[in-house]
């Protein structure tokens, strides 16, 4: 008995060893954008299972190239621990186990990974509350990218009562988003993004600019709140309800002057800068849908019903986020909680969100549009600000609205999250730098397998 179980241990060890060193799927969960453009892991030009069609599972993840082992340089060691979305810490464990097994070329750097930012740092600045890049040339260009041209990127501003974050996002999602500027302590309000425009410089580099709608009354000086001329760019009356739904055309809103249709302070930045932003605008179809429904109907008690996480107060508002709304559009069940006139309005917003609002933008949009603002005027919604920017401008959405969606913003907070989780939410100068230095990359190797991450140069 004692035989079989000496025979059995190595065995066992064996698999285990075989197990830990292959690569673990991390940023599959959790995908952190970076600066590199990487290869698709489907065009691997390495896969050993050419070689071994018979290879069970099991085999065909391994992948070895060579059976003389090679070492980690500083920067193929720096770049696993970005693949590997290691803290500074972990990082340095993960170099120190390396060495003990002579697995790093000489003169890499254990302890390099204390102060790997370092490099970094000079680009960011700490002054009243506000940590903030004052120099992005620079850090683009540190950072990897060969050339930045500012019309490549829009300036994305998240604020609530919490926090204030500021974050380059690049058009096309082809890049990983820099962070700019972030308070935990500035109030926001007009002065406050007054002064962190002025930081980071805006008016160098006059990024185009995707925030919601209360942000936009900041940047254009315009009153918050339910005012009677909202729109940036008519004088649309929110209070007018007979002739909404009827009248698109309204009086063009020529400037923004101080003192007159709801402007009480001077823009910020030039309205042309401004994009309507898509997932806002989505948010608000979906509000609308939500309180024109009968709230003893089936349907929307079968939102209740499906997400009891909802509150009450929120349902009725019809308070939704992103995630939300696409668990309802994959919800084959929903749509037949409803009678005729609640389906139309459903599955013309759903057309809207497929074919305009997201990444893809269908040829016959305008009709798409038009469309659902009809079944949305049968089922008895209300025409907000929101509504009224697809009832009336829709030729101000830009051209390549997909490549502007949001979707990256809200993929940002989910990486920035294990930042701030591994900084305990102390954002400082340090934290931003480290940010970024994960979004490097130093070697432009392609790697047989990698995270799903996005950084600056292209990998050959
Ligand atoms: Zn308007």
């Amino acid at each position: 008995m004692r035989k079989v179980c000496a025979k059995l241990v190595p065995k066992t060890q064996g698999k285990v060893k075989d197990s830990a060193i292959r690569p673990i799927p991390h940023s599959d969960e959790i995908p952190i954008p970076t600066f590199h453009e990487l290869p698709d892991i489907s065009d691997n030009e390495h896969c050993p299972s050419d070689r071994s069609s018979d290879a069970n599972e099991t085999n065909s993840d391994y992948e070895g190239t060579s059976s003389v082992p090679q070492r980690f340089n500083q920067n193929e060691l720096n770049d696993l621990t970005r693949d590997l979305n290691l803290s500074k810490k972990a990082a340095e464990v993960l170099a120190s186990r390396l060495n003990d097994k002579n697995l790093l070329e000489q003169g890499t750097k254990i302890t390099f990974y204390r102060t790997r930012e370092k490099d970094l740092l000079p680009f960011f600045s700490q002054e009243d509350n506000l940590v903030f890049c004052h120099e992005i040339r620079g850090l683009m260009k540190e950072m990897g990218l060969s050339e930045y041209i500012p019309d490549d990127w829009r300036l994305f501003i998240d604020s609530s009562k919490r926090s204030l974050k500021c974050v380059l996002l690049h058009n096309g999602n082809k890049y990983g988003s820099i962070p700019l500027a972030h308070s935990t302590k500035l109030k926001e309000e007009y002065n406050t993004i007054a002064l962190v425009l002025q930081k980071i410089k805006y008016h160098e580099h006059q990024w185009l600019i995707c925030v919601d709608l209360k942000m936009v009354n900041f940047l254009l000086g315009q009153q918050s709140g339910y005012t009677k001329y909202p729109c940036l760019l008519c004088l649309w009356d929110s209070r007018d309800k007979t002739h909404h739904w009827v009248r698109k055309d309204w009086p063009l809103r020529e400037n923004m002057d101080v003192g007159e249709k709801n402007v009480i302070n001077d823009a910020l930045v030039e309205r042309e800068k401004i994009i309507l932003p898509p997932l806002h605008i989505k948010l608000g179809l979906m509000k609308q849908f939500v309180k024109a429904l009968d709230k003893d109907g089936p349907c929307f008690e079968y939102i209740g019903v499906k997400m009891p996480q909802l509150s009450t107060e929120k349902l009725k508002a019809g308070i939704f986020d992103g995630p939300q709304i696409r668990q309802l559009i994959k919800d084959p069940a929903f749509i037949n909680s409803m009678n005729e006139v609640e389906r139309e309005a459903w599955t013309s917003f759903v057309a809207v969100v497929e074919n305009f609002l997201g990444k893809h933008k269908a040829e016959n949009y305008v009709e798409i549009v038009n469309k659902m603002l009809n079944s949305f005027k049968s089922l008895g919604c209300n025409m907000s600000i929101k509504v009224h920017y697809l009832d009336s401008h829709l030729d101000r959405f830009p051209e390549n609205l997909g490549d502007m969606s949001e979707e990256q913003g809200e993929r940002f907070h989910q990486d920035i999250k294990i930042m701030e989780d591994r900084y305990q939410g102390r954002w400082d100068i340090h934290m931003m730098a480290d940010y970024c230095w994960s979004l490097k990359r130093d070697c432009l190797k392609k790697h047989s397998r990698m995270s799903r991450k996005r950084s600056f140069r292209s990998v050959e």
